[in-house]
């Protein structure tokens, strides 16, 4: 049966998120048919829109309503419940972002909705929308399918083929009603800046304890800057302070599903394990031949990663 889709589009530092170009194809296919909008929300949005269309949505929402210009969980539920309403979504997916974790729950309790978190794969199986998220922190799969409702979706960056489509889109400006909002941004003081977006990367050097130092993460960067890629990093180099909590990957980190993860000086805790686990391939470089992170390696090298990290880095700038 057809549905209703809307998308919701993530603008990051006045470029749209890769994974909104995911949640854009995957909404096609569940649509079966049906009419696919998307909401894209902030100051510049309409810049934005032919990049939208080229991943084929009916009608693309545009939001430049100045008190929407920067993300407040107030001010976008009550813009994205009014949109909901008057389009009469039956299912409305997001990017697993720091917003679609936010936004994503709140607008599906305002309508007593279900919601599938941190979805990696989306099917339709006989008609029915089939979503599967990872359970006990990768170690399992669930597969839920609602019968009755709306639903909404968030998934995981980095796990959906993105596929272009030729289809000319209706633009159309809308105005919510937003009042009483109880957060105004005034000012965001950002802690880095620039470099390679962790959570969407598609190359992820990632260092551990056995990096030492602050000064040790330098020959790890050198590679990520080399492969075009970002630097992430286990819980036990932040808790030693040889780098920001921001770059932490695992349970209690961020998830990430780059192609290619270089782990360096990592043991392979189950909670690293739980955050780059689904990456496509795993490189580990650890001196103990014995360390857990080689059972999920797809290539593994016993050796030290300050000889092993620059020698890769040399090779990689030949090709
Ligand atoms: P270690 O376990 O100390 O491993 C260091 C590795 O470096 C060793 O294998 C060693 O052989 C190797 N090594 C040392 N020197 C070199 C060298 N020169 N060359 C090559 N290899 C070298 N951890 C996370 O990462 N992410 C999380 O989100 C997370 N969440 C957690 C949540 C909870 C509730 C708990 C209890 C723990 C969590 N942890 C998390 C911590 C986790 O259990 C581990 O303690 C942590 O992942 C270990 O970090 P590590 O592998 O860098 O350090």
């Amino acid at each position: 049966m057809s549905k209703k889709v809307l998308v919701l589009i993530e603008i990051k530092d006045g470029k749209l998120r890769n994974v909104s170009f995911e949640t854009l194809t995957v909404a096609q296919q569940v649509a079966q048919g049906g009419e696919v909008s998307a909401a894209i929300f902030g100051s510049g949005a309409s810049s934005l829109v032919e990049e939208v269309n080229k991943y084929g949505p009916h009608k693309v929402y545009v939001i430049e309503d100045e008190t929407l210009t920067v993300y407040t969980t107030d001010g976008y539920t009550q813009a994205l419940c009014q949109l909901i309403e008057e389009i009469q979504a039956d299912i409305v997916i997001m990017g697993h972002t720091s917003i679609g974790k936010d936004l994503a729950p709140r607008v599906a309790a305002r309508f007593d909705a279900g919601l599938v978190s941190d979805c990696t794969a989306v099917s339709v199986e006989e008609g029915e929308v089939v979503f599967t998220r990872p359970i006990y922190s990768g170690k399992a799969f669930e597969k839920k399918v609602f019968n009755q409702g709306k639903v909404f979706a968030t998934l995981r960056a980095n796990n959906f083929e993105t596929t272009e489509k030729d289809v000319q889109s209706e633009i159309i400006s809308y105005h919510p009603v937003i009042k009483d909002l109880r957060t105004v941004i005034k000012d965001i003081v950002r802690k880095t800046a620039g470099g390679v977006d962790l959570s969407e990367a598609k190359v992820i050097v990632s260092g551990g304890r056995g990096v030492k130092s602050k000064e040790g993460f330098k020959p790890l960067q050198e590679l990520a800057d080399v492969l075009g890629g970002a630097v992430g990093a286990s819980r036990g180099a932040c808790d030693s302070e040889y780098c920001d909590y921001s770059l932490q990957i695992g349970q209690t980190g961020k998830v990430v599903t780059p192609d290619l993860y270089i782990a360096c000086g990592i043991s392979g805790a189950i909670q690293h394990l739980a955050g780059m686990s689904n990456s496509k391939i795993i490189v580990a470089i650890n001196k103990d031949p014995d360390a857990p992170i080689f059972q999920v390696a797809d290539y593994g090298i016993v050796g030290d990663l300050f000889e092993v990290v620059p020698l890769l880095s040399e090779e990689f700038k030949k090709v």
